[in-house]
């Protein structure tokens, strides 16, 4: 892929998800429900996706991620999936006390 191509679709990766977050701080309740209705899926997809490019082969080693370009596989977890499991971690920290909904962190927590 060309850095070209590869700068636009970071940028615009980027820009939905900078409009996702700032829609899902401004606009009403109502529209954050449909929002999260509709993007929640999608990103846990994406989420997914990436985390799949991860997965530790049979010896326990990322078959993505490499110290160099000469050595070998990480072992797991990788930085990708602790990013993602810090990432989870400290947006649940960040929740607001009183308005949780248990059977979401019960959720969370099977995530890692
Ligand atoms: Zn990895």
């Amino acid at each position: 892929m060309s850095s070209e191509v590869f700068g636009h679709l970071r940028k615009s990766l980027h820009d939905h998800l900078c409009d996702v977050t700032n829609l899902a701080s401004t606009v009403d309740d109502r529209t954050v429900a449909r929002l999260a209705r509709a993007e929640l899926p999608r990103l846990v997809t994406a989420l997914r996706a990436l985390l799949e490019e991860h997965k530790p082969d049979q010896s326990g080693r990322c078959p993505t991620c490499r110290s160099g370009p000469f050595s070998r596989r990480l072992p797991a977890p990788c930085r990708a999936y602790l990013a993602a499991h810090l990432s989870l971690a400290v947006a649940e920290d960040e929740r607001p006390t009183g308005t949780g909904d248990r059977r979401y962190t019960q959720r969370l927590h099977r995530v890692g």
